[in-house]
């Protein structure tokens, strides 16, 4: 059932809040190993959208498929919780602010999960917390508390906390876009590791420097549409759509 074409197949995505259609009809295929960045203005749907593959933020109508699988397909309460959780567990998600337990370790923080959904023991748990922390550069800081680290240094771990659970897929809302300038590029250097790993991966960004030099394809999302796609080196130095191009003037 892999078949390598719709490794992650959205299919005619419909959200609407009210009245108020936030998602029209969105298709997007993602290969497996593919890394797409999704650009757009604010309140264009990207959040809306990455939030909706795993049926965090329900479609109002439309299919998520990962890797063979409709994630959100129509199913009596308790069977969903059940299909819903392993489906979470494939896919891994990094928000814009570092969703870290306060009052755990970096350590623990990372265990945690593969603990308590995987049942791993104590030992093999920290052994994989230490494994995924060396991976994003944090080994030293492993004993740390969230409130000793600094806001890259959070992200991070929230990054090992994902890779943990070994996702197919990881999805990033705007990780780098609370943090410092200066501590954008440790965590896009963390993304870039993924990417040479063949990690499939979706990314909202505002930064287009990033963007170009990591992604496969950029999607330029407005209000609700994809208004046009395509490789990097094609979509920032060749837009054919004139709201493309204006939103590039800014922010190019
Ligand atoms: P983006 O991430 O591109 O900034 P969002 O996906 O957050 O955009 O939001 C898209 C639109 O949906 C915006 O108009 C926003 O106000 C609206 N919206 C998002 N979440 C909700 C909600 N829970 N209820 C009502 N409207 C919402
Ligand atoms: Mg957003």
């Amino acid at each position: 059932m892999t078949d390598k074409q719709d490794f992650v197949d959205i299919r005619h995505a419909q959200k609407s809040y009210g009245n108020l259609e936030v998602l029209k009809d969105i298709s997007l295929k993602v290969k497996r190993g593919q890394i797409v960045a999704i650009i757009g203005p604010s309140g264009s749907g990207k959040s809306t959208l990455l939030r909706a593959i795993n049926d965090l933020d329900p479609l109002t109508k439309g299919e998520i498929w990962l890797d063979g699988v409709q994630v959100n397909k129509k199913l009596p309460h308790r069977q969903y919780e059940k299909h819903i959780n392993e489906m979470r567990q494939q896919i891994g998600m990094v928000f814009q602010h570092f969703n870290l337990f306060p009052h755990m370790t970096a350590r623990d923080n990372v265990a945690m999960a593969p603990k308590m959904l995987k049942g791993l023991s104590k030992e093999e748990a920290d052994k994989l917390a230490e494994e995924q922390l060396d991976k994003v550069g944090m080994l030293e800081r492993i004993d740390y508390y969230p409130s000793q680290l600094s806001g890259g240094q959070k992200q991070r771990v929230a990054i090992a906390r994902a890779l943990a659970m070994h996702p197919k897929l990881m999805l990033f809302d705007e990780a780098t876009s609370a943090l410092d300038p200066e501590l954008v590029d440790e965590v896009n250097q963390v993304m870039k590791k993924l990417a040479e790993e063949d990690m499939t991966m979706i990314i909202v960004t505002h930064e287009m420097d990033f963007a170009a030099s990591v992604c496969d394809r950029v999607l330029f999302m407005d209000q609700g549409v994809v208004v046009e796609e395509g490789p990097p080196e094609v979509l920032f130095k060749n837009p054919t759509k004139a709201r493309t191009r204006e939103f590039l003037g800014k922010h190019l």
